[in-house]
């Protein structure tokens, strides 16, 4: 099969679909590889690398979309793309359609297959390829509550793990899921005192069992989120209610209970926050001031390190990658039901149910 991979062109997107390992794996396989000049750049990828791995160079995405029969991508396709997107061609990356109808009537009407990321599951009941989008959010989150607890950024000036004879920061988790876990065990390892808060009690009972002497668990009632937050330097939001807006667990008028200067790192801003006062900011100007306490809302956290995502997203879509490659899509998706309920659109159908449901098309 003739895979393409052209350049990530929605802004501030520095990912990029296939890594030269993949592509050698490809080729490896008895798969021709094009990739657009330049499209591993802002991941740290030269052409020379991917060349080395056996792939060739267009210089244009023209190109890639015209002659592939699979794009791989990394983000949905931009108006732009979706123009040169074929009937029967196989597109392979995030689409998050449920909200973004002009995207899904564009997909529809190309009649290519669309194979979304975010909805292919596993054994486990997990969705494993945003599994490590989670994992790179939740250790990036003490990280940026870190620089944003600094003074000159607004913050408490508080530092994460203290020093002797001064005590750490007190960093409340609220969610404790892959964003929370991989958070929690980040600001644990800086030095912190840190506490992770889920409703879900076989959760609690894993991370006690697990990390119970790097960080501390409490059931997420209002009360112990409320009587938690207020003592706390950094709140690191990391719900999730699948397929639902995030319940808002900080009103505004709470925030005057917390500490002035407090930093509140809301990862659960791409569906739609967890505190009332979250909206989403970008890597360039991330975080706000409101009442004093310090919101950091950036609804891409993963770009701020390219290169670590674009290998984890990497690692994790090789094996699917090769499947389409090797087997064509219809055979892969025959043999692997978790991959099939990756399929979104087809040949101008949608396929997919919480789609339809979410945008009234039938399915
Ligand atoms: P997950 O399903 O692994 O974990 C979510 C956890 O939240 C679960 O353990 C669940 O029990 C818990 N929860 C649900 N309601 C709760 C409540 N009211 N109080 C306390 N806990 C509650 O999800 P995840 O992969 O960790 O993702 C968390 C969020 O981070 C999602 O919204 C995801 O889209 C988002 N995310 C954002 C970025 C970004 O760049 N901003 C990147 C990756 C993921």
């Amino acid at each position: 099969m003739h895979i393409g991979c052209p350049t990530e062109i929605k802004p501030q997107e520095f990912r990029v679909g296939l890594t030269p390992n993949a592509a050698r794996e490809a080729v490896n396989n008895g798969h021709k590889v094009t990739m657009q000049a330049g499209a591993g750049t802002g991941a740290g990828f030269t052409d020379q690398d991917y060349t080395d791995a056996g792939a060739a160079i267009a210089d244009t995405a023209a190109e890639i979309f015209e002659t592939a029969e699979m794009v791989v991508k990394v983000k949905e396709p931009q108006a732009i793309e979706r123009q040169m997107l074929r009937e029967g061609q196989i597109l392979f990356t995030y689409l998050h359609l449920a909200p973004d109808p002009a995207q899904t009537k564009d997909l529809l009407e190309s009649g290519a297959t669309c194979i979304a990321y975010e909805t292919v599951t596993d054994d486990h009941g997990g969705l494993p390829l945003l599994a490590p989008m989670s994992e790179v959010a939740g250790r990036l989150a003490p990280q940026v509550g870190a620089w944003t607890l600094q003074k000159a950024n607004g913050g408490r000036g508080v530092l994460m793990g203290g020093v002797p004879g001064v005590g750490p920061a007190k960093v409340v988790v609220i969610g404790g899921g892959v964003v929370g876990t991989h958070a929690a065990r980040i600001a644990a390892g800086m030095g912190a005192d840190v506490t992770v808060l889920d409703r879900s009690l076989p959760r609690l009972r894993y991370l006690d069992d697990t990390f119970g002497g790097q960080f501390k668990n409490r059931y997420a009632s209002a009360g112990n989120t409320i009587e938690l937050a207020r003592a706390a330097d950094l709140i690191v939001g990391a719900v999730l209610i699948p397929g639902a807006a995030a319940p808002k667990l900080i009103s505004r008028a709470q925030l005057s209970e917390l500490k002035s200067g407090a930093a509140l790192v809301d990862v659960a801003i791409d569906q739609g926050g967890c505190f009332e006062t979250s909206h989403a900011t970008t890597h360039e100007d991330p975080i706000y001031d409101v009442d004093g306490i310090m919101h950091y809302c950036v609804a891409n956290m993963p770009g701020a390190v390219a290169r670590t995502a674009t290998i984890a997203l990497g690692n994790a879509t090789i094996p699917f990658m090769l499947a389409l490659a090797n087997k064509g899509w219809r055979q892969a998706c025959a043999d692997d039901p978790h991959l099939l309920n990756g399929l979104n659109v087809h040949a101008g159908q949608l396929t997919y149910a919480a789609v339809g449901k979410a945008l009234g098309i039938d399915v």
